[in-house]
């Protein structure tokens, strides 16, 4: 196993055997490390001291079935603290496949100066990226996948990250003619920018298969837990999670009273029914677009879709619960086909939907467009690839809108914008946000699975709820494992064990594993104490605690004690 060094102050790369410390490590929890050995935790996020840390989970590269998600992590602009985020595609199979554990990108080049990293077998090199510059993400993996092979892996950012705007995220290739995996979330697309490094290209090794201290406990644990997934109701082949994405939940959080709509004003939308799961389903199949399509070859769930317009021509693929909730009902569209629009400039400027739709929402109400008109909505979105200063403000996320118009009401939590679960009426959610070192971030522990477990609108049972998904999501973070398909590993963690006994020969315990686990929350706290984060700058913002969210009519009442004390028993 090996680690490359990039060094784009002096443009040279080196390789390193993986230290003996890291050997247990992967994805978020490798990240975790490294930030705390490597990166000095008060430097500017945009500056020459943080680092840009690609690594793919423990799994990548084993042939489990949708464990190969690539996490990229680094100090975040957005929030100041640790960031992690992973994104689906092939990145995580195809550096588990070359041994490589972690990319590590440091120090920067002169203003105004981008490169490419490609990396073919043990050769990495950096070149000039003039051809891609100012290119947005589609046009840029296309362009790189014509020069270096259709079938290499193009990690990307848009204009949005050569601006070093704070709500970029990094865009990442996927099976086939994918092009819009996102690791979306803190800003790391302006991480990227500032390292001067437009994409990386990895032409994928063939046949190479990471070896195994076990083959045989691995592949029966695998196929044991591909089997799981399969006869699960939700997610197989009749599952919602297969049928119709994450788009399947629309419905249900509207009716918990907990959907986004318009600038978080309200947790019901009177036209969800028209951005469900199931409608958007019939509209695709009627326009014989693609549903159960998959990010990465051999997933069991297939829970992608490709939206087509009313032609049939590929309008963006895949559409998000996150992104429906966002860039839909919080800005008061009731159309698929406007979200669809307005998710294929995000990702082709390499913005997270989810800052955006917030940030948007935020300028709606200081009037700068309104809701459910998307002409005004696109005149506004359009300003970031144009780098106006409109567009600026808007690329940089959801706080920093609020601040230059004067609003106050900006759902945002550690610098970030809250994802597609008012913290209000899903209160566990709220706890996470308010506590998670990754700020307000769904894929931090994501309550709305648990709901019948705990009541979404009661205080009691949150902080233990919430501590527990948030282990779970640490493991998941660092194996690689797409979160759909947790549920066989939360029902019997053994199986995940002995995969990664049966790779690593590591001879692990359920205990071992449950403590390493523990251990990347620890490592992320404390590089978040090192930069300087009080508990204050983690609140859920002072309005969410006083005006009531319809229909419930309630707000944020988990009191400070109780989100101080999360953490106690980890
Ligand atoms: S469930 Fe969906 S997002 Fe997860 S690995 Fe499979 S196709 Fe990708």
């Amino acid at each position: 196993m090996k680690l490359l060094r990039v060094d784009m102050t002096s443009h040279q790369t080196r390789w390193e055997a993986m230290p003996e410390i890291y050997q247990h490590l992967g994805g978020r929890a490798l990240i975790a490390r490294l930030m705390l050995e490597e990166i000095p935790a008060t430097c500017d996020a945009l500056g020459p001291h943080n680092k840009l840390i690609f690594s793919p989970g423990l799994l990548g590269g084993a042939g489990v079935t949708a464990a190969g998600r690539l996490s990229v992590g680094g100090k975040s602009p957005l929030t100041g603290g640790v960031k992690e985020a992973n994104a689906g595609g092939t990145g995580g199979d195809t550096l588990g496949r070359l041994g490589i554990k972690a990319i590590v990108v440091e120090g920067q080049p002169k203003q105004g100066e981008f490169h490419l990293l490609h990396i073919k077998g043990d050769a990495a090199e950096l070149l000039p990226a003039d051809e891609v510059r100012g290119l947005g993400t589609y046009a840029t993996s296309e362009k790189l996948q014509a020069q270096f092979g259709a079938d290499c892996l193009v990690i990307s950012i848009g204009p949005a990250g050569e601006f070093l705007m704070r709500g970029a995220g990094i865009a990442s290739t996927g099976e086939r003619e994918q092009r819009s995996n996102h690791a979306a979330r803190g800003g790391l697309g302006a991480v990227m920018g500032s390292k001067g490094l437009k994409a990386v290209i990895i032409e994928k090794p063939f046949g190479n298969a990471i070896p195994f201290a076990d083959a045989k406990l691995v592949q029966t644990a695998a196929r044991a837990f591909a089997q799981k997934l399969i006869n699960d109701p939700k997610l197989g082949t009749q599952g919602s999670q297969h049928l119709y994405g994450t788009a399947s939940i629309v419905a249900a959080v509207n009716e918990m009273g907990s959907l986004p709509t318009r600038n978080f004003g309200s947790g019901i939308f009177e036209q969800a029914a028209d951005l469900r799961g199931e409608h958007m389903r019939e509209v695709i199949l009627a326009r014989e677009g693609k549903i159960g399509t998959r990010c990465m070859p051999g997933c069991v769930i297939a829970c992608r879709n490709q939206y087509v317009d009313e032609a049939g021509m590929p309008v963006v693929g895949t559409m998000q619960y996150e992104t429906i909730a966002l860039v839909g009902s919080n800005l008061g569209i009731s159309s698929l086909d406007d979200v669809a629009r307005l998710n294929y400039s995000c990702n082709d400027f390499g913005l997270d939907t989810i800052e955006t739709g917030a940030a948007l929402g935020v300028a709606i109400e200081a009037g700068l467009a309104e809701y459910g008109n998307m002409e005004s909505i696109v005149a506004l979105l359009n300003q970031v690839g144009e780098g106006t200063v409109t567009g600026r403000m808007i690329g940089n996320g959801a706080v920093t809108t609020g601040q230059v118009l004067g609003i106050r009401r900006v759902p945002a939590a550690l610098g970030q914008a809250m994802p597609g679960y008012d913290p209000r009426s899903l209160k566990g959610n709220g706890v996470t946000y308010a506590t998670s070192p990754q700020g307000a971030d769904h894929t931090a522990g994501n309550a709305f699975g648990a709901r019948k477990e705990v009541n979404p609108l009661g205080i009691q049972g949150q902080k233990e709820l919430s501590l527990k998904l948030q282990i779970i999501a640490a493991m998941l973070d660092s194996t690689g494992l797409c979160l759909f398909a947790r549920p066989p590993i939360l029902a019997d963690p053994q199986l995940m064990v002995d995969m990664l006994n049966g790779i690593y020969g590591w001879g692990w315990t359920k205990e071992d594993y449950d403590r390493a686990n523990r251990e990347v929350l620890r490592a992320e706290l404390e590089f978040n104490r090192r930069a300087g984060l009080t508990q204050a700058d983690y609140r859920i913002p002072e309005y969410m605690r006083e005006e009531p969210l319809a229909p419930h009519n309630v707000v944020f009442d988990v009191p400070d004690a109780e989100l101080d004390a999360v953490f106690n028993t980890l």
